[in-house]
């Protein structure tokens, strides 16, 4: 195959849905309206019925949806929030950003989520929520998260940017708490805008009000502001495009299921790699936002895979407790273990909507052509 095979085809994307992409936009500009108005309103209703939900606020991106929630529930200076060692540092960021202390519990080495029976020993009294990751799109364990949350009355936010539309229990990702979900609409996403979008979705009409006065500014009416609040809005224009690509979003979820099928069949008996826990026999359906092996000669693997033009990528190469933004703070290391050693084995094979079978079976054979070289 001479051609580059994309880790994630934006242009056939874009193709599938382009007639309706541009009746959609073009909606927007025949409306000369372009700031919290009808099709935000639609979009909120459609996704909050989509989830399962009584309400859903747009944002404007997936880092200022998990803010916005800690802040609606109160949380700020002094507070210790629980995330996952190994995840996007956007977890970790939002609970910084409101003045809070994001403190890790080590995730599973086999379904890459927080590790349940690590969250007590990174409790402390002045933890007040936590914050599990339904990574890579497989929802986390979350009648046990719930029940060790209500055992220490902590409120429990759903970071749902990867995983929409996953199933937990026949319930959707975004319902599973008490206390709300953040969802991104990054392009790269599983229900990806044509540019930055999130939203919160959640059960509690208190919280509901709060994110939709704190979105604006602080205002629950034009000019009436009663807090200090951001401006971080869902435009008209990505709202109308969210709109135009919802209904497609189970077909190609499920697309999605039948690539990582394909790889889970082709390469399961390979000696250098550990395949994910596809975890469909019990109470989880992952969406494989990414499908992500592990193996101790990553970085042979990837540059062998690059010269034979598939594009694959790391998520994440630097764990957020050894990077930068947090380098002045000390975690203990029983609580980033997995995360470091991660970071140096996990490998994101290209998967999408668009990827034909063919061009998954040719990524299939280049991997066990490396596996053979390998003894
Ligand atoms: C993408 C992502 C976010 C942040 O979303 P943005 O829209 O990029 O701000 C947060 N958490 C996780 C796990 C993500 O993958």
């Amino acid at each position: 195959m001479s051609e580059v095979i994309p880790f994630l085809d934006f242009h056939a994307a874009v193709h599938e849905l382009r007639d309706e992409v541009d009746r959609a936009i073009q909606r927007v500009l025949d409306s000369g309206w372009f700031i919290l108005g009808r099709e935000l309103e639609a979009f909120e209703a459609e996704f909050a019925e989509y989830c399962g939900v009584r309400f859903c606020a747009g944002v404007a991106n997936g880092l200022d949806a998990i803010r916005l929630l800690l802040e609606a529930h109160g949380i700020g200076r002094g507070d210790e929030v629980l995330v996952p060692s190994h995840t996007f540092i956007a977890t970790w960021i939002a609970v910084t950003q409101v003045g809070a202390k994001p403190v890790p519990v080590d995730v599973s080495l086999t379904d890459y989520n927080l590790d349940v029976e690590k969250l007590s020993s990174s409790l402390t009294s002045r933890t007040r929520a936590v914050i599990p990751v339904h990574l890579y799109g497989l929802p986390c364990d979350m009648d046990r998260i719930n029940a060790f949350a209500d055992e220490h009355g902590l409120i429990v936010i759903e970071d749902n940017a990867q995983a929409v539309g996953a199933l937990y229990r026949n319930r959707r990702t975004g319902n599973l708490t008490r206390h709300g979900a953040a969802i991104s609409f990054y392009p790269g996403k599983n229900l990806g805008a044509f540019g930055d979008a999130g939203a919160i979705t959640t059960n509690d009409p208190d919280i509901h009000h709060k994110v939709k006065t704190l979105r604006n500014y602080g205002s629950p009416k034009k000019y009436h502001t009663e807090i200090v609040g951001i401006n971080s809005r869902l435009d008209e224009i990505q709202a109308a495009v969210l709109r135009a690509k919802l209904p497609h979003l189970d077909e190609w979820n499920q697309r999605r299921c039948r690539i990582a099928h394909q790889y889970q069949v082709g390469l399961s008996d390979l000696p250098q790699i550990s395949l994910p826990d596809a975890c469909h026999s019990s109470n989880r359906m992952s969406v494989w936002h990414l499908y992500v092996i592990q193996t101790s000669q990553r970085d042979s693997l990837q540059q062998f895979l690059e010269k034979n033009n598939i594009q694959t990528l790391v998520h994440y190469p630097i764990p957020p407790h050894a990077s930068g933004a947090y380098k002045d703070t000390d975690f203990p290391q029983s609580a980033t273990e997995n995360a470091g050693y991660l970071s140096r084995r996990v490998l994101s094979l290209p998967i999408g909507p668009h990827q034909s079978p063919h061009q998954t079976d040719y990524i299939i054979g280049k991997i066990r052509e490396w596996s053979a070289e390998q003894v």
